[in-house]
């Protein structure tokens, strides 16, 4: 009988084999592959909706109490994730996009980890946190051009409360994204889902799409998550970064 070491290397290969026959492979990556950065997920043990209540990213609580939610959005999305690196799990991503084995990331994360680590094809399916919006005249400002010691900060132009430019309960997927991610998932022949318990929707549709027109999907997961039992066809149980660090190197070697 195999080792259980042995049978995650036959199923890495099994998933190298595959990634380099396909001709257009995409990612879909969830908090998962970020929680190495040091960012916790929202849901399960340590996620933040243990300790924040989602209401402060809620946009007519945002409207109504915009001081409130400000305080609580600076702490978890700029003074928490502001200092994250990408890990081996974005880098190799990366290297695997730069081998052109990745044409495309579709990402739910807010923390542009991905392009940090170099990617360039990055549909941000919920927006990015490094850009705040004017939702009355539309003016954007980079975040670090901005005084967060001051809050809420406001439009320069027109005086309205900025928004950070993630989506918010309550508010519609940035039209680009949710449309390329989608022309993605329709046009994709292997997924590769990291990190994501697929049950935040619609971004959940993405891989379920790509199934539905025959992509094989391979998903990389500590734990089991919806997808596993539903779509999934290769189930890589393990930390993003060990999984994926060792898939690049192996793609690395075969290509
Ligand atoms: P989730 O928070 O619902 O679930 C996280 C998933 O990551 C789980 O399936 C968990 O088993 C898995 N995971 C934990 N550690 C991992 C590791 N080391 N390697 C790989 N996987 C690991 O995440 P979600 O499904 O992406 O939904 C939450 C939503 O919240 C997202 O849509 C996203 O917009 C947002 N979010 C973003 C960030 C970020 O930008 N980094 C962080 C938290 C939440």
């Amino acid at each position: 009988m195999m080792s259980k070491m042995n049978q995650f290397d036959e199923k890495l290969k099994q998933a190298v084999d595959i990634i380099l026959k396909s001709k257009h492979a995409v990612v879909y990556t969830g908090a998962g592959i970020s929680v190495e950065s040091g960012i916790p997920p929202f849901r399960g043990d340590d996620g933040l909706w243990n300790k924040y209540d989602p209401k402060y990213i809620d946009l007519d609580y945002f409207f109504a109490n915009p001081y409130k939610s400000w305080i609580v959005i600076k702490e978890i999305f700029y003074d928490f994730f502001g200092d994250a690196k990408p890990n081996a799990a974005h880098f190799g991503l990366a290297e695997m996009e730069k081998m052109g084995l990745v044409k495309a990331i579709i990402t739910q994360n807010i923390d542009n980890l991905h392009t940090d680590a170099g990617s360039k094809e990055v549909y941000e399916f919920h927006g990015n946190s490094r850009e705040l919006v004017c939702l009355k005249d539309n003016s954007r400002y980079n975040v670090s051009d901005i005084d967060l010691n001051e809050l809420p900060p406001m439009c320069e132009k027109c005086g309205e409360v900025l928004k950070p430019d993630f989506i918010f309960f309550g508010e519609q997927i940035p039209e680009i994204a949710y449309r390329k991610s989608f022309d993605s998932a329709r046009n994709c022949d292997v997924i590769i889902v990291v990190g994501s318990t697929g049950e935040v929707v619609p971004a959940a549709y993405v891989p379920q799409l790509a199934k539905q027109n025959g992509a094989y999907v391979i998903e990389i997961n500590p734990k089991k998550s919806y997808f596993t039992d539903s779509i999934t066809n290769l189930f890589l149980q393990g930390k993003a970064s060990e999984v994926i660090n060792k898939m690049s190197n192996q793609l690395k070697i075969n290509t």
